[in-house]
């Protein structure tokens, strides 16, 4: 509607055009500013201000000369002499797009000063879209002019009116003007119809001023769906913390099943209702088509969405849009954690635990913690959403600096799944077959009763090694030290590190044998097989990212399973998320010992928070669930815990054995990770660096050690993993240490603070 729209526009405005603090400068600081450029650069650089004109407030976007070329930046604090005045390259142009706020000023600092990472590469992602900071066109809209209204009204044939002009009167009939593209897109027709249309004077053009386009206002007012008593106990909470203002961290714990969306949408109905702007991070976000459904569900239209498959059109128009206050709700993946929003006033992290909020190459950040870290520069609320929260998070609840509110059961009648482990050591196993018999009778009980299946299998592909059962050779990538896996849809074998392919050879490349290249251990496809060979009459689907297009046809996958056009759903872990299949009753896991194997800290606790979230796909209507476990080492504590549901009992455990080690969340770690063009040049450096680690009271280094992965695309790979305890200043003391080693040639040193991978 639009009075609310206004309203919501003028309060963001309001807060847009930023705060004055820092506005007052020293007159002969004035001509001098410094910029931060969106490159790898230690520090800003110093320019001229415009003579005559005011000084710039930081944030402001300026365009300024390089070399040879012109980049766009953000002017920074008024500080710096380095470059002498008459040395100094006047900026180009000052941009119109509005100064980014001071606010996320500090975030770009405090990210860059956190991650190590050089601050331009932050602001990078702050300015990722440079079209969105050019003035705008007018745009072309296009509507029925009164004789195309005409035309359609009369009843008497017009040769004029072929079905595919009708077909666009007729939208423009009940809709408002709108791009040509979009009107054709919409018609089904190509853009000569419009054109065509335009011509016969049937449809008019229209110049629209450049306004970025307003997103339509969610209704907040709309009631949701009648909470059960928890969910309105937990909503009334999270509303009551909106409502208080000011930061502050909340854990929703639920179960799988909960309703833990619908009881966070109270909570981002109240930030709109206070015309402030919401942010919820998903992982994966393009998969969460369901979840878009729920929100227009329960807001009447639809959030804007940000993420890797957004148009650069559309990225152009969302960017302005949060800028100027326009968006109120924005989905997105980790990286909108860096749009620059008019009037935040609540950022919600979907699936808290999960791994994907590690970002791992570029700036090494973890999504989650970062968002902590804005909305307490914001000083707004922030909700952490989980069924199996992170060990970080968890031990922020105990320290209480995080409150937690719990949704302890499922929403309805809907009862958690019975889990049961099948221990494979003890089942016959048919050679190269994955499926016990347990979990082959549970399938079978499974479709006779008309009801679906999912397998979970985390790996892709039809099997992870190809062996040659004449020589015994292993077929390995050339740039890496990893195996080949073989990928029998496409034909061919991939590096999963770095993206190698080859053909399947025909004969062994060792020994030349024809006919002995033999695959060992299943994938997905392989699983998909054993399926099928057993259950013929089952309608099956794998769900696997390198057999989709794309998060649209993984969305399109999901549907179908829903609407239970398929039987068996096997996949990897994108079947894991947040879906939610009424008939489905059986999960199968066919290897949970697969992430256990390595040195990821984190291990356990990962296998629990995927394998509870994958088994959390079962029985969540009327229908009871059941959950088979594959696994040779029943007697882990993490399958004790997947089995009996004692989630906090295996936390403790965790949590205990994480002290004891000094390891995180108790003590703090960081990750060097050296790489060299060659061995010996990656071994000259690691023993240089070596040389002078640092040795400090509560700091450990260990290494360097060749990283598991010692060759990945080509770079060899040395790895220090860095030790201490809480009160270290991590980030000081390996600034200190890195400044006292050269390295030479083509070595380069990545840093990884909180690392979450150790390969
Ligand atoms: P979670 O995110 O905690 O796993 P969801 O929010 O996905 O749980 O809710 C699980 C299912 O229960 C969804 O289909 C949801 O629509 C339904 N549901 C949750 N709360 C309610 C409610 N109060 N009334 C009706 N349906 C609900
Ligand atoms: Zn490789």
């Amino acid at each position: 509607m639009p009075d609310r729209h206004a309203s919501f526009a003028a309060v963001a405005a309001d807060r847009a055009d930023g705060s004055t603090e820092e506005r007052a400068a020293p007159a002969e600081a004035i001509r001098r500013v410094r910029v931060l450029l969106p490159l790898p650069l230690p520090e800003p650089l110093d320019y001229l201000a415009p003579a005559g004109c005011a000084p710039l407030p930081p944030g402001t976007l300026v365009r300024v000369p390089l070399g040879r070329r012109s980049l766009v930046g953000a002017v920074w604090d008024h500080a710096g002499d380095g470059v002498a005045a008459d040395r100094l390259k006047p900026i180009i142009e000052t941009l119109a797009a509005a100064p980014l706020r001071p606010e996320l000023c500090r975030f770009v600092d405090r990210v860059a000063a956190y991650t190590m990472a050089p601050p331009g590469l932050v602001l990078r992602m702050v300015i990722s879209v440079p079209q969105a900071l050019l003035p705008q066109q007018p745009r072309r809209l296009y509507g029925a002019s009164a004789a195309g209204i005409a035309a359609l009204a009369d009843v008497r044939p017009d040769r004029r009116l072929t079905a595919a002009r009708r077909r666009v009167l007729e939208l423009l009939r009940d809709a408002p003007v709108q791009p040509a593209a979009e009107l054709a897109r919409r018609a089904g027709c190509g853009a000569g119809v419009v054109r065509d249309l335009i011509r016969h004077g049937l449809v008019a053009e229209q110049l629209v001023a450049a306004e970025p386009a307003a997103a339509a206002i969610p209704d907040w007012r709309h009631p949701g769906l009648a909470l059960s008593s928890d969910q309105a106990a937990a909503a009334r909470s999270l509303v009551a913390r909106i409502e208080a203002g000011g930061f502050g961290v909340t854990l929703l714990d639920g179960v799988t099943g909960s309703g833990k969306t619908e009881t966070y949408f109270a909570a981002i109905a109240a930030a709109l209702a206070a015309r402030r702007q919401v942010l919820v991070l998903l992982p994966e976000i393009a998969l969460g088509a369901q979840w878009l459904r729920r929100f227009r569900e329960r807001f009447g239209v639809l959030p804007l969405e940000w993420h890797s498959e957004v148009t650069p059109a559309a990225r152009r128009d969302a960017w302005r849009a949060v800028a100027t206050g326009r968006a109120p709700v924005v989905v997105g993946a980790r990286s909108a954690l860096f749009l620059p929003f008019a009037a935040l006033g609540l950022i919600v992290v979907d699936e808290e635990h999960d791994p994907s909020y590690k970002q791992e190459d570029g700036v090494c950040y973890q999504a989650r913690d970062m968002a902590v870290l804005r909305a307490s520069l914001a000083g707004i609320p922030i909700v952490l959403v989980s069924a199996t929260p992170s060990l970080e998070t968890v031990v922020n609840v105990a320290r209480e600096r995080y409150r937690r509110v719990a949704l302890p059961r499922r929403h309805a009648a809907a009862e958690l799944p019975a889990v049961r482990l099948v221990d494979l050591r003890r089942e016959r196993m048919e050679r190269e077959h994955f499926l016990s018999p347990p979990l082959v009778a549970e399938l079978a009980a499974t479709l006779a009763a008309g009801e679906q299946a999912l397998l979970f299998l985390n790996r892709r592909g039809y099997a992870p090694l190809t062996l040659c059962r004449a020589c015994g050779h292993r077929l390995q990538c050339p740039n890496c030290t990893a195996w080949l896996v073989e990928h029998r849809f496409t034909r061919r074998l991939l590096c999963h590190h770095c993206g190698h392919a080859e053909p399947i050879p025909p004969l062994c490349p060792e020994c030349l044998t024809a006919g002995t290249l033999a695959a060992c251990g299943p994938g997905v496809e392989r699983l998909g097989e054993e399926v099928r060979a057993r259950f013929p009459a089952a309608r099956t689907a794998l769900m696997v990212s390198d057999l989709l297009s794309g998060p649209r046809a993984a969305a399109a996958l999901v549907e179908a399973m829903a609407e239970r056009r398929y039987d068996v759903l096997i996949g990897t872990q994108i079947v894991a998320k947040g879906h939610h299949f009424p008939m489905l009753t059986l999960v199968g896991v066919v290897d949970a010992d697969l992430g256990l194997t390595g040195g990821d800290l984190r291990a356990a606790e990962r296998t629990y928070q995927l394998l509870h979230q994958v088994g959390g796909r079962a029985g969540r209507a009327d229908r009871k669930g059941r959950v088979l476990i594959q696994t040779v080492m029943p007697d882990q504590p993490v399958m004790q815990a997947l089995a009996s549901g004692d989630r906090d009992r295996f936390l403790e455990a965790e949590a205990a054995a994480r002290r004891a080690a000094g390891l995180p969340p108790f003590g703090r770690l960081a990750a060097l990770i050296l790489s060299a063009d060659d061995g010996e040049s990656a071994d000259f450096a690691a023993q240089a660096l070596s040389r002078a680690a640092p040795q400090l009271p509560g700091v450990g280094v260990l290494g360097p050690a060749p990283a598991p992965l010692a060759v990945l695309r080509g770079r060899h790979r040395r790895r220090f993993l860095v030790k201490a305890e809480r009160g270290v200043r991590v980030q000081a003391m390996l600034r200190d240490w890195l400044s006292r080693v050269r390295l030479g040639g083509t070595t380069r040193i990545q840093v990884d603070i909180d690392p979450y991978s150790f390969l």
